[in-house]
């Protein structure tokens, strides 16, 4: 069966422990909060969409904003690490890689490029997820009982660095490797989930949900579905709120789906435009934050200008 990593996954937890006592210098600063670390990324190549690379551009901004401003370690990458997971699988192999090479952090945070961050202060509550190794946005009877592939996002989760990770993940990736097995899996997945296109390919989000209805006692009692706050949320159900400036919370994750920004082929139920504009101004929504504690705003949140909040 495919594995991810070269290396197989030895008793991590106890090697981890090891690092972290012989490190214990280094981590006592801060060491009664779990530390988090982001993961995200984007293509090799160049967007094919026109301005797609200005949008890459300031939704990473908007990523390095949200990291400086809590002390999130993060890292962007640019690189398939494993080519038989290419596109939307390569970010298994990511955080594959980067649990090993990175035993300080306690959970990883993988977020979509086409994501934004619109409640700047929010903390994720990581100490209230107690035993839970995977954390999704999503809800348990569109997932259990629909057995839909929207049940849950896969553009943003949580996962904690430990041993159970490991294990999961490789099962996670055994329906992405390209070719035959994505070709396969994609069709196993729509003969199983009940509003998936029927000739799509294997996708990850697809592959959680079949896992986590079909091995639900394997894995079940460690992953929670969270909607308490968006870890996720889609965008055409946010932008009402985000120009509602009444709003006292609002989201905290803004996720494009759909738009494809940097390919170009978005979803035609909606227009581009509409995708632009709105990416516009959650990116704006969400820059207002971090400008105030430099004295400005944007002249509009749909203008890239800027003024001073108080003028002379
Ligand atoms: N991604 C990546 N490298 C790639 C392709 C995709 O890191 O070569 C990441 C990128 O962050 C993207 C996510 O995988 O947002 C999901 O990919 P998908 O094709 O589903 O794009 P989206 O629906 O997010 O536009
Ligand atoms: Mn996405």
């Amino acid at each position: 069966e495919y594995k991810l990593g070269r290396r197989p996954s030895r008793d991590w937890d106890a090697e981890r422990k090891i690092w972290l006592s012989n490190h214990s210098q280094r981590n006592h600063a801060d060491s009664s909060s779990p530390r988090l670390f982001m993961l995200t990324g984007s293509q090799p190549e160049p967007c094919p969409a026109e301005q797609g690379d200005h949008l890459l551009l300031k939704s990473f901004k908007n990523k390095v904003d949200y990291c400086m401003l809590h002390g999130v370690q993060m890292y962007y990458n640019t690189a398939i690490l494993d080519e038989n997971m290419d596109g939307f699988w390569s970010k298994l192999p990511l955080i594959r890689a980067a649990m090993e090479a990175h035993p300080e952090a306690d959970w990883f945070w993988w977020v979509d490029s086409d994501l934004v961050i619109t409640d700047m202060a929010f903390e994720i509550p990581l100490h209230e997820y107690g035993d839970y190794n995977l954390v999704v946005h999503g809800w348990e009877s569109e997932v259990f009982e629909k057995k839909s592939v929207l049940g849950l996002n896969a553009g943003s989760f949580l996962l904690r660095n430990c041993a159970w990770s490991f294990r999961f993940m490789d099962r996670w990736a055994s329906m992405g490797p390209k070719g035959r097995i994505r070709t396969l899996s994609g069709r196993i997945q729509s003969a199983f989930l009940t509003d998936r296109s029927p000739n799509d390919p294997g996708d990850d989000q697809s592959a959680l949900v079949y896992f986590m209805i079909k091995e639900r006692r394997t894995w079940g009692d460690k992953i929670l579905l969270e909607r308490r706050y968006n870890l996720n949320g889609y965008w055409l159900d946010l932008v009402g709120e985000l120009l509602d400036n009444r709003t006292t919370a609002p989201p905290f994750v803004t996720h494009f789906s759909g738009c494809q920004p940097c390919s170009g082929n978005h979803n035609p139920n909606y227009g581009k435009q509409q995708c632009r504009n709105a990416m516009e101004l959650a990116l704006n929504f969400a820059d207002n934050q971090v400008l105030k504690s430099l004295g400005f705003r944007h002249c509009t949140l749909n203008s890239l200008n800027v003024e001073p909040l108080i003028s002379v």
